[in-house]
């Protein structure tokens, strides 16, 4: 069968602005047969995209991507056909939003002493509303005032390390995401592994110590690699015996670099981790 196949996408529960069943209404018109959603450290919109794909004639995986850190960076880990009942999965998830709420209050209170907010704290409204907060809504929030002129900008003046709204933030472990991603039944997957600021033999290490913790996948069919980038991630699969992953990580219309379900389809020297996934 033909199949068209995203694997990593957002939703507003997360930083993506459309709702599930938009972000499915947009998977249909462009004719995806297999769609799943995979915001930030929740669950929460599972259920509505699920509805969505069984009136479009999509399979649905039900998905997360948990944040971790590892050596001093964030390293995010997709988790595919989890079950979003799975107490250790929530409990995970709580813990990260916890995480998450606190640090977004620290960049509201830092952003607060730029003259052009003139006290103004910017998170006191974003942690009113329901779902993950994270920094990109921070971003919007700065080019919706015009302090930027667009989310990229707002990361680079105001939110980057070294920047005036900077908090770093320590993420629970590897290890801990993984087991909560099997305890719910699911397979892991490393996201975007290329985006990584760590060597070569590093990430090698990394890719060791996910699949040694029960990791399955890596992606390996994203938009915006290189070929450089692509013939990386293929010779980590292979050498950790890693399935290849694909997932366009779309978060909005706007963002045409991340577009939903376009990208290359998997080289066939890999494994893919649809064949680890529930059969159709
Ligand atoms: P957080 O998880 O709170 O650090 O928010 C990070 C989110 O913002 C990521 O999930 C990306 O969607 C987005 N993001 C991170 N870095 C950048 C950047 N430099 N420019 C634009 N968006 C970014
Ligand atoms: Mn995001
Ligand atoms: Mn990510
Ligand atoms: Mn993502």
């Amino acid at each position: 069968m033909f199949e068209l196949v995203d694997l990593h996408t957002h939703s507003h529960h997360s930083d993506g602005v459309l709702a599930p069943a938009e972000l499915v209404a947009r998977a249909a018109l462009r004719k995806l047969t297999r769609l799943a959603l995979t915001d930030h450290d929740t669950t929460a919109g599972l259920d509505e995209a699920r509805a969505a794909c069984q009136q479009h004639d999509i399979a649905f995986v039900n998905g997360t991507e948990l944040t971790t850190s590892w050596r001093g960076q964030e390293v995010h880990i997709v988790g595919l056909d989890i079950d979003p009942a799975s107490a250790a999965l929530q409990a995970q998830c709580a813990t990260v939003l916890a995480l998450r709420r606190t640090r977004i209050a620290a960049i509201g209170a830092l952003l607060q002493r730029l003259p052009a907010l003139a006290g103004e704290d910017l998170s006191i409204a974003l942690l009113a509303e329901p779902g993950i907060p994270t920094r990109l809504h921070v971003a919007r929030e700065l080019v919706r005032r015009g302090l930027a002129g667009g989310t990229q900008d707002a990361f680079d003046r105001f939110l980057a390390r070294k920047r005036p709204g900077y908090v770093g933030q320590e993420w629970p472990t590897i290890e801990s995401a993984l087991t909560a991603i099997t305890a719910a039944g699911g397979v892991a997957v490393l996201a975007h592994a290329h985006r990584y600021k760590f060597s070569a033999g590093v990430l090698g290490e990394l890719c060791r110590q996910f699949k040694q913790a029960g990791g399955s996948g890596i992606e390996v069919s994203l938009p915006g690699t290189s070929p450089a980038d692509t013939a990386r991630l293929v010779r980590l699969a292979r050498q950790h015996a890693l399935a290849g992953s694909m997932g366009s990580d779309f978060h909005e219309p706007g963002l045409p670099w991340r577009p939903l379900g376009r990208f290359a389809k998997l080289p066939d020297e890999v494994a893919s981790i649809l064949d680890r996934l529930r059969p159709l």
